[in-house]
């Protein structure tokens, strides 16, 4: 009976593979970076052939460690880098150009003239998303008008589009199988989420043929088998999500209410809102969470640029630490932050207050304020950003939060949980297993091989490893919140030009 379900973690900058066992535990890992090429300023751009090769290298090598077969893997499930687009020669496999990744700006332009002419809402009732040039449409746009050749090409039949699962499905199927899961094709731009399928209509604005897209399919089911010249053996592909999406999932966020959040570099706050689409009043997106069992869940979501980086700019600019993690016994040594605030808009605020001019700002300072005193601020700014962000996915979707499960870098640090959970008035949870968006995707395809039963076993597998309960009141609460609330207002608006 295989033991294993593999989980190929295609990122921004690394391709990873982890092998599960059936308690989601970990029993193999293999990593490895691949190049980042950025060609003009805002423009970031993949070799899709390397995201290829290093996902592959990495699979085999996690299969080699532990001495695992093809026969003794269930399943594959795949999660990745959502929006990044590539196109690519049906017949040779070969890439028409780099893959455009998410990051990259260079269609803003195009998304302003889109928003000039007024197709804010056009977008927003199919797609449900604001108009910007993270989306994959306006990207495959670019390559279709800008790369010489591809658009006849294209309509003749002779390429595929994909964002990243779908490159690595095709491309482990031997070029037999040529799908998206619904939680990426939410991405685009491009696919009605009422009718989960692609919108004609955004495809005749946009100039993109419909015969270059994958067929959508939910984010569970058997698409397909590697050809055995991969891994020596036919194992099933059947599972696929985008990150955020997966993590999500990894933490069992099953039900409408449930939400995680990672602490990174930024954070990424997700909140499973059900089986309705919820549309936020507060500038949070809403995305398809997953399909599974013939259902479709979705989530809003909400991002914040700097948070664990505010950490990171204490330790290499200002050298007040020397390590990320001793910023949990240094904010210890004091019992406040001597009525000191610190607001990290660095690269300006997100959700919900999305000002691109704001600037940080540290205020309150007083002749006591001492290196303590800042780093208990700068881990408060993460933890009050995050409480932003939950407060208005409250008011945009209704739903009270039940928990807030974490995970990510930062989320190791106990004073951070404890204060997020102080402020936000809700448990704060952290599992055993903070690797939940590989591990999600590995819950994906087992489910659909039988691996794991349903979503109740799956469930089980979910371990804490601590909670962190709310200990102040109320009036401690609003008190604090309003001393960052005016905080937040000093930093608005100051890189505008007067
Ligand atoms: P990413 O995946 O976004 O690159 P990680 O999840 O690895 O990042 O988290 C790294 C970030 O978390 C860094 O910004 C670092 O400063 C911060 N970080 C890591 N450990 C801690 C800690 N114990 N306390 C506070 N911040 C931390």
């Amino acid at each position: 009976m295989a033991q294993y379900i593999m989980a190929l973690d295609a990122g921004t900058t690394s391709n990873r593979c982890i092998l599960f066992d059936r308690e989601g535990k970990m029993c193999s890992v293999a990593q490895k970076e691949f190049t980042q090429y950025f060609p003009r300023p805002g423009w970031v751009e993949h070799d899709a052939s390397e995201i290829w090769t290093t996902q592959l290298g990495v699979a085999l090598s996690a299969m080699n460690q532990i001495g695992a077969g093809p026969d003794q893997i269930a399943a594959i499930g795949i999660t990745n880098q959502r929006e990044t687009t590539i196109l690519w020669d049906k017949a040779t496999g070969e890439p028409v150009c780099r893959a455009i990744v998410w990051q990259c700006r260079r269609t803003s332009r195009y998304c302003d003239r889109l928003k000039e002419e007024g197709y804010t809402d056009f977008f927003r009732e199919k797609t449900v998303l604001v108009i910007d040039a993270y989306v994959s449409a306006t990207k495959l746009r670019w390559i279709l008008e800008e790369v010489p050749g591809v658009r006849q090409r294209a309509e003749k039949g002779e390429l595929l589009f994909g964002t990243v699962e779908t490159w690595l499905i095709w491309k482990l199927t031997g070029g037999k199988v040529h799908i998206t899961d619904y939680s990426n094709a939410s991405r685009t731009m491009m696919f009605n989420i009422h009718t989960l399928d692609w919108d004609q209509e955004i495809l005749d604005l946009l100039g993109i043929p419909r015969c270059i897209l994958p067929r959508p399919v939910p984010s569970s089911g058997v698409y397909g088998l590697c050809d055995p010249i991969h891994f020596g053996g036919p194992i099933p592909i059947a599972g696929a999500a985008g990150d955020q999406q997966a993590a999500l999932f990894g933490q069992t966020c099953f039900e409408a209410g449930e939400a995680k959040n990672t602490y990174g570099t930024g954070c990424f706050l997700l909140m499973n809102t059900g089986e309705k689409p919820v549309f936020s009043q507060n500038g949070l997106v809403t995305t398809i969470a997953w399909g599974l069992n013939g259902k479709v869940n979705y989530a809003l979501e909400g991002s914040i640029f700097v948070a664990g980086a505010a950490i990171q700019w204490l330790r290499d600019e200002m050298k007040i630490l020397e390590e990320s993690r001793d910023s949990e016994y240094m904010a210890g040594k004091v019992s406040d932050t001597g009525g000191c605030y610190m607001v990290p808009a660095f690269t300006g605020l997100g959700a919900p207050h999305w000002d691109q001019y704001a600037r940080g700002t540290i205020v309150g300072l007083t002749r006591g304020c001492n290196k303590y005193h800042l780093v208990r601020a700068a881990l408060d700014s993460i933890c009050y950003q995050v409480n932003d962000v939950l407060r208005a996915m409250g008011a945009d979707s209704g739903i009270g939060l039940s928990a807030l499960k974490v995970d990510g870098g930062a989320s190791a640090n106990n004073y951070i949980l404890q204060t997020q959970a102080d402020l936000s008035d809700a448990p704060v949870v952290r599992p055993k297993c903070v690797e939940t968006t590989a591990l999600g995707a590995a819950y994906l395809a087992g489910l659909a091989v039988g691996y794991w039963k349903d979503l109740e076993e799956v469930r089980k597998n979910w371990a804490v490893d601590r909670q962190f309960l709310p200990s102040i009141t109320g009036e401690e609460r609003e008190k604090r919140i309003k001393g960052w609330n005016k905080a937040v207002r000093c930093s608005y608006g100051w890189a505008r030009e007067e």
